[in-house]
């Protein structure tokens, strides 16, 4: 059997089901390949959706541990139902899964069941879970494939035991201890969300701080917060040896230390899922693993796109669908490049919001900057709301004064971000978001007055013993 598209997607995480309905809302017959079970991809069932809902249980356990300060009275043991908490999760993912399938419905998207690969230039070959093979002829093929989480070769397989992302957050029981491996967003986000559950929690990071990719300071503020709560940090630390029976797992740290645990949760990054993709039938060959594409997103073979994790480009749910929408305009006719700053988001509590350019980043590339600070337990909303932890950080061209980046820990930061966001993808100056008129109290003032800060002139701060450039 043989269907003919304008536009066939392989895949319907973040990347592909916005890519589809981009196409379908431009007009273009559109169909979507997808082997798993469900629609949405990572993000949805394994990902950024489910960690989400279980974070929200256990801040709120969090939130209630301090109750008395608020002068709000808990009587009896507060306690927790994991069960409850994961049906939760799980209703939350059933009811975007229909919200995907309904937006599908109401542009005409196909859904094609089954594992899509290329067969040569304009054909894809979907081999259904039945055995039968189906194939989509399609003008432009968008490859929306994702990642699926790295192993380390040579550790225990048993992922009852040693487990990743995709194991943990289904647990159906909570173990009395987990060894982290990988203080990344996924390790940072288990960590806080674990240790709120009673879990006993051991992080052990290869790079000498927490979350290595964002601006120096902020890991290094996050690890302060969680070992307050407990949590044992091991950073600049290699896991030697890891061992695994029906009793727990044991590791040997590089720097002498041995962790007991119930379980090993490893978080040490994402891999993309770009092998059986019939890229050879199409000249095409990986990179690492990665599909690269040109800002266009489209590979070196014409008129087959990757977005998403598999570009290797930014392995976040965000970016993919902004690279799915910038696909399908130029599959489509209008030449787009992505140009918006992609923000990054950790739900730890207290949260963290990253934009545009990290002081060490701008430093390598012999960037001239000055940097404004500010805590936000100066803040009269941090007050009011009890949750003072974090500051703003703010990062200026010391010459042009472009506002090049924005990185926030602090209450609600991954909802503040989006200013400093819009504001770096509308080119503005430091000096335009010290101007900003931002509501008070909120949260976002931190970002305002770091930009102050930056130029040397915040109101709230003491005055600079050094300003950092002459105004
Ligand atoms: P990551 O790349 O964020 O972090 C992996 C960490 O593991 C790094 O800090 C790395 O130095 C460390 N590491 C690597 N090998 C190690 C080893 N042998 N021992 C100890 N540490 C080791 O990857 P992740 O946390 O696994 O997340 C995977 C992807 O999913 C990332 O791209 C992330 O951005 C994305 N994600 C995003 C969010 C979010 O935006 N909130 C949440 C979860 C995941």
């Amino acid at each position: 059997m043989s269907e003919s598209y304008q536009v066939v997607v392989i895949g319907s995480g973040p990347g592909g089901y916005v890519a589809a309905l981009k196409a379908a809302q431009m007009g273009a017959r559109t169909a979507v390949v997808e082997m798993a079970p469900n629609l949405g991809g990572t993000c949805l069932n394994n990902g950024c959706i489910p960690s989400k809902a279980l974070l929200a249980s256990s801040e709120l356990l969090h939130h209630i541990a301090g109750a008395k300060e608020f002068g709000v009275a808990v009587s009896g043991e507060v306690t927790f139902d994991w069960k409850t908490i994961q049906t939760r999760k799980d209703r939350v993912i059933r009811r975007l899964r229909g919200g995907i399938k309904s937006l599908f419905a109401g542009r005409d998207v196909t859904v094609v069941p089954g594992r899509g690969a290329l067969d040569g230039a304009g054909r894809v070959k979907v081999q259904g879970a039945d055995g039968a093979t189906t194939i989509l002829t399609g003008d432009n093929v968008i490859l929306a494939v994702g990642s699926e989480p790295a192993r380390i070769p040579g550790w225990p397989t048993d992922p009852d035991r040693v487990c990743t992302s995709d194991e943990a957050l289904h647990w159906a029981t909570l173990p009395q201890s987990v060894l982290i491996v990988g203080g990344g967003v996924i390790g940072c986000e288990f960590a806080c969300m674990l240790q709120a559950f009673g879990v006993q929690v051991t992080v052990v990071e290869l790079m000498e701080r927490l979350l290595p990719e964002m601006d120096e300071d902020l890991g290094p503020a996050l690890e302060a917060i969680l070992k307050k709560r407990g949590i044992a940090i091991h950073t600049g630390v290699k896991v030697d040896d890891l061992t695994a029976d029906e009793t727990g797992c044991a590791a040997r740290l590089s720097n002498g230390a041995t962790v007991a645990a119930e379980k090993t949760l490893v978080a040490v990054g994402r891999r993309p899922l770009t092998t059986n993709l019939g890229l050879e039938s199409v000249g095409l060959s990986t990179d690492r693993g990665f599909l690269r594409v040109n800002d266009q997103m489209e590979t070196n073979a014409k008129g087959v796109y990757c977005i998403g994790d598999a570009n290797g480009r930014c392995l976040l749910a965000h970016a993919a669908s902004a690279h799915g929408v910038t696909a399908v305009q130029n599959a489509l006719g209008h030449k787009e490049s992505l140009t918006a700053p992609v923000p990054g988001a950790v739900y730890t509590y207290p949260e963290i919001g990253s934009v545009g350019l990290t002081a060490q980043a701008a430093r390598a590339q012999g960037i001239p900057i000055a940097i404004g600070n500010f805590p936000i337990g100066h803040l009269g909303k941090a007050m009011a709301v009890g949750d003072g932890e974090g500051f703003a950080k703010v990062i200026r061209h010391r010459e042009t004064g472009a506002l090049l980046g924005a990185h926030l820990i602090g209450h609600n930061a991954t909802e503040c971000i989006a200013a400093a966001g819009a504001m770096i993808h509308q080119g503005a100056t430091t000096e335009d978001l010290a101007e900003l008129i931002i509501a008070h109290p909120s949260i976002s003032e931190s970002l305002k007055e770091a930009a102050e800060d930056a130029l040397g002139v915040a109101l709230h701060l003491p005055p600079r013993q050094v300003t950092q450039l002459a105004l």
